[in-house]
């Protein structure tokens, strides 16, 4: 029974980069902490029992920060009703006017966002940053590809990453000769390549923690599968501190979409990953109706075991030997693999009886060594990032 779980194995090899730590509201952002989870409000913010009847949806369904527009005073004003109504950290969005952003400060918020390229000039960004530093909350700094400065698309012609990213850069210095250092840095495109690249290019020049997505992604299911192709390749190469999924509509399905993706990517394992083939000619068994019921027992349990349930001989050992439980089945049979070793031999109807027993057994098992946790995730690797010049 001793030895590592294959689940942790897997993960051993993709290291995240090392962020700086910035907290809101008690929630850690960065360096080893998860790669936090987080949404945004539809209803105008100063209808504070609508947008609290969704930010407690978001919080059921895993939202770990919310984030809610405040384009007018009456938005602002609503702030503090909001956040004595719920439980997660509440971030403020501001675009174009710095004065919701300071007016927004006055309330009990624990985190402001803005987009320092729509906010009227560096003098109101330095206000907005002296604020904030004086009040101790963090900022997101958010380059927008449709609102880069005016200098750096006639330097650059179009918003490609180098110019996204000496957007931000220039941000950063700003804020840090007023010695402020509570950041998180977005660097936002509607085009998937776009980001991945001013994210990459980002991360070999400054240590502030990102938050990623995909911007203006549209309507699910292809919204989802354009947020994943956008952010996949960066949580696999360790860049990513906090993500946001965005779907037109209710900003529920969001948080699901995420955890969806951070398992996919295996930097956030919370709950069993089941592998199962897509069936073929050579099936002897009832796969679907087996999955659908091991699916269906399994709801709601958080452990990262990792299960596969093929349909014949062709993959089903191999598979079953790489999960933490699998089962290869036959003619009306199979055969269960725990940590690789077959365990027991079982008839198609006993299959998903004796495949929960051996799951209550394995996390027993794991129990017993100290090794069962609600959540598998990578931590960060030794790479020190440097901030590079500038190109002027
Ligand atoms: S495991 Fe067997 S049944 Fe399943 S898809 Fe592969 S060949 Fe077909």
């Amino acid at each position: 029974m001793d030895g590592p779980a294959p689940t942790g194995q897997a993960d051993s090899g993709f290291k995240r980069h090392k962020t700086r730590v910035v907290e809101v509201g008690g929630v850690g952002i960065g360096g080893d902490n998860p790669v936090r989870v987080q949404s945004m409000t539809t209803p105008d913010t100063f209808h504070v029992a609508e947008v609290v009847e969704q930010i407690r949806r978001l919080e059921e369904a895993g939202c770990e920060l919310v984030r809610v527009t405040v384009p007018k005073p009456e938005d602002a004003a609503a702030l503090t009703e909001i956040k004595k109504q719920i439980n997660i950290p509440l971030i403020c969005d501001i675009h174009f006017d710095h004065r919701m952003a300071l007016q927004a400060m006055d309330h009990p918020v624990d985190k402001i966002r803005i987009n320092p390229g729509n906010i009227g000039g560096l003098d109101k960004f330095r206000q907005v940053v002296r604020k904030a530093r004086d009040k101790g909350l963090p900022m997101r700094i958010g380059v927008n590809a449709g609102s880069l400065e005016k200098d750096l698309i006639e330097k650059y012609g179009y918003p490609c990453p180098p110019a996204m990213v000496e957007s931000v850069l220039r941000y950063l210095e700003i804020a840090e000769a007023e010695k402020y250092h509570s950041i998180i840095v977005s660097l936002k495109s509607s085009d998937t390549l776009t980001a991945i690249e001013s994210y990459r290019l980002y991360a070999k020049q400054a240590d502030y923690p990102t938050h990623i997505g995909i911007t203006e992604a549209g309507k699910p299911p292809y919204a989802i599968v354009k947020s994943a192709c956008g952010l996949a390749p960066l949580l696999v190469d360790g860049i990513g501190d906090t993500m946001r999924i965005s779907l037109l509509g209710d900003p529920v399905p969001e948080i699901a979409a995420a955890y969806d993706i951070l398992q996919a990517t295996r930097r956030r394992v919370r709950r069993p990953e089941l592998i199962a083939c897509p069936t073929c000619g050579r099936l002897e068994i009832d796969l679907e109706g087996i999955i659908a019921q091991v699916e269906k027992r399994l709801e709601g349990k958080k452990t990262p075991i990792k299960i596969s349930i093929l349909g014949c001989v062709v993959n089903g050992p191999g598979e079953a030997k790489e999960a933490d439980l699998g089962i290869a089945a036959g003619k009306g049979k199979g055969v269960i693999f725990k940590r690789g070793e077959i365990v027991r031999h079982v008839k198609e109807e006993e299959m998903v009886d004796a495949l929960l027993e051996e799951v209550a057994i394995w996390e027993t098992e794991e129990a017993q060594h100290g090794r069962l946790v609600t959540e598998k995730r990578v931590e960060s690797g030794p790479q020190q990032r440097h901030r590079l010049p500038m190109t002027k």
